[in-house]
């Protein structure tokens, strides 16, 4: 089982952000800035082009709502998203990452960002 399965069933903690019957929400133990969040569906999908429309579509406009909720919080200068495939996929569980870019950013523990998120 991967590592996100196990999060997805609470047998490994996170920071969960928002969590519903087809995703997970929570943020990235190793982020690359401020509020690195990861959007995870429940049920496993390996990639890209294993993941069904439905769900896809459903975690963008997932994205979308967290986005607007990093920017309330944290208010970054940009946000990108990402989803690596193969090569560079380091989980092989489905997710997308929102990556908040900041001009000038002090860098927090993921605890204090979460405190400032939920
Ligand atoms: P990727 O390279 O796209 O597969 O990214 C996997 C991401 O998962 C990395 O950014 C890791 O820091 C993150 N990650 C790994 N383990 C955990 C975990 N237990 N909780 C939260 N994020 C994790």
């Amino acid at each position: 089982m991967d590592i996100f399965c196990k999060i997805i069933n609470n047998e490994i903690p996170s920071y969960t952000l928002y969590e519903d019957k087809i995703v997970k929400v929570f943020l990235d133990v190793n982020p690359n800035h401020n509020g690195h969040t990861l959007i995870v569906p429940k049920k496993h999908y390996q990639d890209f082009f294993d993941i069904d429309e439905e769900t896809l579509n459903y975690i963008l406009k997932i994205a979308r709502d967290m986005a607007k909720r990093l920017k309330e919080r944290l208010n970054y200068d940009g946000i990108s998203l990402c989803q690596n495939n193969g090569l560079g996929q380091e989980v092989k569980h489905f997710h997308l990452h929102l990556i908040p870019k900041y001009h000038n950013e002090e860098k927090l523990s993921v605890e204090e960002i979460y405190n400032k998120l939920k």
